[in-house]
């Protein structure tokens, strides 16, 4: 094989590598875990949190209705047994009955409100459960996928690696030092030659330039400083 094929088969293994590694890269990204999920878990997290929060204020109301209701069976069995010593204190008892009983309707009234608040704040915690579960099934399958991938392309490119470096070797060192730098600058450093044309600047060969690629011979693009390659 000449030193131009040589360097040319190098080439399109080293652009190999770099499609490996690239894909490395995009599977990398796309393992963080999707917005959706970390959104969702969020979401029910707060959610559980005010359901958290309205079960505790329901349960102090529910004592604080327990205390009145208490209180207003002691100031009924007064009345019932006639305990008051003058006529104002049964008045002042009357009172605090009724503005006893007026608290607890109100009272009453706000729990029933909590409770329906929580039950659907339950309804509400339900279906984010079942969305968050979905969406870990999904990245779950999606990971898989991916880490399958991955070791594929790994054992891909460490063979390419592999190749490269033996390629490497093979190849003179003052060869490879021109090719890593005109890679360096033009990213790609060998390029075809098709009708008479140079394919990285598109200019035609003078004809002393042509007979010596066809030769075999590493020559660079008198215009461009490619390394010029006829297949
Ligand atoms: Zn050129």
């Amino acid at each position: 094989m000449n030193a131009v094929k040589q360097l040319y088969e190098l080439q399109q293994v080293d652009l190999e590598i770099q499609k490996a590694r690239q894909a490395l890269q995009d599977i990398s990204n796309q393992l963080q875990e999707p917005d959706a999920l970390i959104s969702a878990r969020i979401q029910l997290a707060t959610q559980k949190q005010h359901l958290e929060e309205a079960e505790k204020r329901q349960q102090e109301l529910e004592w604080k209705i327990e205390d009145i209701q208490e209180k207003i069976r002691r100031v009924d069995k007064s009345l019932y047994e006639n305990t008051a010593k003058n006529p104002r204190e049964l008045l002042n008892m009357e009172l605090e009955l009724k503005s006893m009983k007026h608290i607890l309707d109100k009272d009453e009234s706000h729990l029933l409100n909590l409770m329906e608040q929580a039950e659907g704040m339950q309804d509400e915690i339900a279906t984010s459960e079942e969305k968050t579960t979905s969406l870990e099934q999904e990245w779950q399958v999606k990971q898989h996928t991916l880490s399958t991938q991955k070791s594929v392309i790994e054992s891909r490119l460490s063979g390419l690696e592999q190749q490269s470096k033996q390629m490497r070797q093979q190849t003179s060192p003052s060869t490879l030092k021109l090719y890593q730098e005109i890679k360096s600058a033009k990213g790609q450093a060998v390029v075809q030659v098709e009708q008479g044309k140079c394919q990285g600047c598109r200019v035609t060969l003078p004809l002393g330039e042509w007979q010596q690629v066809k030769a075999g011979k590493i020559v660079q693009c008198s215009n461009c400083g490619r390394i010029l390659y006829l297949e």
